[in-house]
């Protein structure tokens, strides 16, 4: 006990490695956060990136950039790329993936963005720790800190494009973005992971993982996102890909995103679950891009189920309607009850999701646009 303590006074980050993840995550979404809104390009973004090329050393990864860490954009910012090797002779390796970028200031205040997304790069973190500390690995492990995320997706397409690795061994890209608090705050230790649809193995990846820690993660199609997050121009590629986020709520996008609101037992439940899920990635079979019939039934139980618990637990139900939520978790039940789900019958069902899980006030004029298609179906 007393040499313990002694360790921790004479070594702060030997005791911050002993620490529980919910402490070494705190640390690391303040420690993003503090250099404020990291908008593309700006003083506050270069400073973010070379923290995280710094963190990344402290853990012991290698550089993975095409300039040490770092892989410049054409015009301005940089990805953050770090490199895990595999303990065996292996071309193949499995990409983590999340933006460290956010929205910059203006007149209401700087936007810290500590949901979106220091929390997907405090998860990256941890899992870069983890699996470190492994010693047998069958494949490599590139984790990118994303710029420009928040700017059409530029940082990651870049990379897409092209890579610092050979995309053609890259097994699979997970994206973690928005992974702190959940859906409307309303559904605490759900996560969900879009894109099983176009590879089964994944996809039952993540099912494998979700069983053997008893966590609750919901599966759907990434139309039901469309394209919002860096995963994009991954699946572009063709390169099976899992986005993993918990959810938005009141706070996205607006000054209010900030770290005392995360809820960090849960991110540190979420972050328990993707390195058990690319530990799998990593001594299993190559996943393949393939594309096939989403499961419409699990799909529509999984939208009940979304529509019941915000029903439930959301005391104030923020910019969602109940009438909403009521249409979703009746479309839901009957689809799910039904013998065979038609594709008009799915169509409502995505666009009614769409609706209610982008229902946030930055997306308006996107909610008035699906309203139209759904009027339309
Ligand atoms: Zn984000």
């Amino acid at each position: 006990m007393m040499r313990n303590l002694m360790a921790m006074l004479v070594c702060g980050a030997c005791a911050l490695a002993q620490a529980p993840a919910e402490v070494r995550l705190q640390a690391d979404i303040e420690g993003l956060v503090a250099f404020g809104g990291r908008t593309w390009g700006s003083d506050s973004g270069l400073e973010a990136s070379t923290w995280l090329a710094e963190r990344f050393t402290e853990i012991g990864l290698e550089p993975g950039g095409k300039d040490g860490f770092f892989q410049p954009l054409p015009d301005k910012g940089r990805n953050v790329v770090a490199w895990l090797a595999p303990t065996v002779a292996s071309d193949s390796w499995v990409l983590l993936g999340a933006h460290f970028d956010h929205l910059g200031h203006d007149d209401k205040g700087v936007y810290l963005g500590a949901d979106d997304n220091a929390s997907g790069v405090a998860a990256m973190l941890e899992c870069a720790l983890r699996l470190s500390q492994q010693t047998e690995r069958k494949r490599g492990i590139l984790f990118v800190g994303f710029d420009a995320e928040e700017f059409g997706l530029a940082g990651s397409r870049y990379f897409a494009r092209t890579p610092t690795r050979p995309l053609s061994g890259c097994a699979a890209m997970l994206c973690l973005d928005i992974l702190g608090r959940s859906m409307l705050d309303a559904m605490p230790g759900t996560l969900f992971a879009f894109g099983g649809e176009w590879s089964s193995g994944l996809r039952a990846q993540v099912d494998a993982s979700a069983t053997a820690l008893d966590a609750q993660v919901l599966q759907l199609a990434a139309e039901y996102v469309g394209p919002r997050s860096d995963f994009l121009g991954f699946a572009l590629e063709q390169v099976p890909f899992a986005f993993l986020t918990s959810g938005t709520h009141a706070d996205y996008h607006t000054v209010d995103d900030l770290p005392e609101h995360i809820d960090y037992g849960s991110l540190a439940g979420h972050t328990e679950l993707i390195s058990h899920l690319l530990a799998g990635l990593l001594a299993g079979e190559r996943p393949a891009f393939e594309g096939h019939e989403p499961d419409a039934h699990q799909e529509a139980r999984n939208i009940a189920l979304i529509a019941h618990e915000l029903l439930a637990h959301a005391e104030g139900l923020g910019r969602f309607e109940r009438s909403q939520l009521r249409a979703l978790e009746r479309l839901g039940e009957r689809n799910a009850a039904a013998e065979r789900l038609g594709s008009l019958a799915r169509s409502r069902m995505v666009v009614q999701t769409q609706l209610t899980l982008l229902s946030t006030g930055s997306l308006t004029g996107m909610r008035e646009r699906l309203q139209r298609v759904l009027d339309g179906l």
